[in-house]
């Protein structure tokens, strides 16, 4: 068997059109774009350029994108300042601060501070309670887009065994609640997990989260497996490779993710679904 790739570039491409599209009924309808509000504190190249990719996408979509940098030493309280200016802001829809934070930024103390509603990233406990009692709230971008992936291979969920590997509060968590409200029945594993390998083939849907480059081999994967492949890392030979081998894969698997191009565009493309999601929110909370 040779897996069919799962197009995440196009995918997310259509996420935006989608988006853009609502972005001008906001408009229509309330007299001004959608506000995503971006912080960044420090240097670190990454976040610098996820940043300016963020401020940009939403700017593209038509949205009103505004990149906030601050040194890396600026004190904690001066973060929080900015978070609440924004909180207060009407004009902002979406709040997300950049992470990680630079040491002696406390960041539960930041983002415990993100107006719930404006919490476009979906990391506020609030929003995360909302996510684990099965009740509508804003929902991180990583997991979001990996459920669109599997609605657009043609996945079905009801019944069928997941395993996410991770258990990150960004990825890995948010996916196995998301998988379990589509009726899977889902296995949530990690570092401490016993015999990842034989785990890991019991999955009929396989998402992995790990940060470990080409972890998880062909011969861990059950036949026709769909797998979503999350990791992004820089592999032996300097080249950027997710958290599968993705050769081996290929001959086991239905459908697979590539990396580049699976998983990560649809992080953006989701992040800009939420802020219009939150702008709606926001104005039907002010007219009730
Ligand atoms: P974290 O480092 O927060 O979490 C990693 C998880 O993997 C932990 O739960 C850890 O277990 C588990 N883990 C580590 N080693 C192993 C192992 N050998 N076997 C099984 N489980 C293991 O990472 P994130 O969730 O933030 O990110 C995971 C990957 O996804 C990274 O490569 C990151 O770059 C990428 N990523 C990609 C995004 C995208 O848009 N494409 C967005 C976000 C992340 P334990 O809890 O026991 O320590």
């Amino acid at each position: 068997m040779t897996a069919k790739i799962i197009d995440g570039k196009a995918i997310a491409e259509a996420v935006r059109g989608e988006v853009r599209g609502e972005v001008q009924r906001f408009v229509a309808e309330h007299g001004r774009p959608p506000g995503l509000d971006v912080v960044l504190v420090g240097e670190d190249a990454a976040s610098v350029v996820y940043t300016r990719n963020k401020e940009k996408a939403s700017n593209e979509v038509g949205m009103r994108g505004r990149l906030h940098r601050l040194p890396a030493n600026t004190p904690e309280d001066a973060v929080l300042a900015l978070v609440r200016e924004l909180n207060a802001d009407d004009a902002v829809d979406g709040i997300l601060v950049q992470l990680p934070l630079p040491k002696g930024i406390r960041e539960p103390r930041i983002l415990d501070a993100v107006d719930p509603a404006k919490d476009v990233d979906g990391f506020h406990p609030v929003n995360a309670g909302l996510l684990a009692s099965g009740r509508p709230g804003l929902v991180p971008c990583t997991p979001t887009g990996c459920m669109r992936l599997l609605a657009e291979a043609g996945a079905s969920l009801e019944g069928a065994r997941a395993v996410v590997v991770g258990r990150s509060n960004i990825v890995g968590k948010p996916m196995a609640q998301l998988l379990l409200a589509q009726h899977a029945t889902v296995t949530l594993a990690h570092s401490r997990t016993r015999d990842l390998p034989a785990v890991c083939r019991e999955a009929d849907v396989l998402v992995v989260a790990v940060g470990r480059a080409r972890m998880v081999k062909g011969d861990w994967l059950k036949p026709g497996a769909i797998v979503l492949d999350v990791g992004m890392n820089r592999g032996d030979d300097g080249k950027l490779c997710g958290d599968v081998d993705t050769a081996s894969a290929m001959d086991v698997a239905s459908w697979i993710t590539p990396v580049p191009g699976g998983v990560g565009p649809m992080t953006i493309a989701c992040l800009l679904a939420n802020t219009v999601k939150a702008a709606y929110a926001r104005e039907a909370a002010r007219r009730a």
